[in-house]
């Protein structure tokens, strides 16, 4: 199989139950939920996306022919002073890194020590033996993965209540206030949430507090 991939690079996970840890992010191309064009926004299922995902242009980006090849490549990326040669993170991100990321690349991934992550939208199951799986649901998506390490809710989306996900088989649970002219409005509404809900945590977007990728 060959991969299509965005951009590979190198910076701290900013999310969620690991944010602050050093990652190589590998965004692939391509998601089932918008095409990535502007002019498809409106038919969009998920229509609030601020990634870039088409093509294979981007730092990093392009066609790789094997999951070998392209485990190689994610390594490029991780520091190669002996010291950093423990923890090694790979966050799997897109677009929907589902729609490419199978047991070949895994465990191609594994091999060369790296905890192999996946930040999906949950329309799709993963290949076995991720090391870690963030969950964000979308508005007018099936929800097929229903268990894993996080569950990252952006808030708000009407039709998606927290509560709607609290019996869920996940570890942690995290509401995420949409980015955007509403971010400001959108973060009081969640931090409010959250203080009144301990089940659920906060979780801020540090890398574009940090002006990091
Ligand atoms: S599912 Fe994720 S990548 Fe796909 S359009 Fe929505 S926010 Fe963007």
């Amino acid at each position: 199989m060959s991969y299509s991939v965005k951009e590979i690079f190198y910076t701290l996970q900013g999310e969620g139950a690991q944010a602050g840890r050093p990652a190589v992010f590998c965004r692939f191309s391509g998601c089932n939920l918008w095409s990535g064009h502007e002019e498809d926004r409106p038919e969009a299922v998920c229509d609030f996306c601020d990634t870039d995902f088409v093509g294979t242009d981007g730092s990093g980006g392009g066609k790789y022919g094997s999951a070998v090849e392209l485990a190689h490549a994610i390594n490029g990326h991780w520091p190669s002073d002996p010291r950093a040669s423990i923890n090694k993170l790979v966050v799997c991100t897109g677009g929907e890194p589902l729609l490419q990321l199978d047991t070949t690349l895994l465990e191609a991934l594994q091999l060369i020590d790296f905890e192999v992550a996946v930040e999906t939208n949950g329309t799709l199951l993963p290949p076995e033996g991720l090391d870690w799986i963030c969950v964000s649901p979308k508005a007018g998506a099936d929800l097929m993965l229903r268990s894993g390490d996080e569950l990252k809710l952006v808030f708000p989306q009407p039709e998606l209540l927290p509560e709607m996900f609290e019996g869920l088989a996940f570890e942690h649970f995290f509401l995420q206030p949409m980015d955007g002219e509403d971010l400001e409005a959108n973060t009081a509404m969640a931090l409010q949430y959250v203080l009144a809900n301990p089940a659920w945590r906060l979780s801020l977007q540090i890398h574009k507090l940090l002006g990091i990728p």
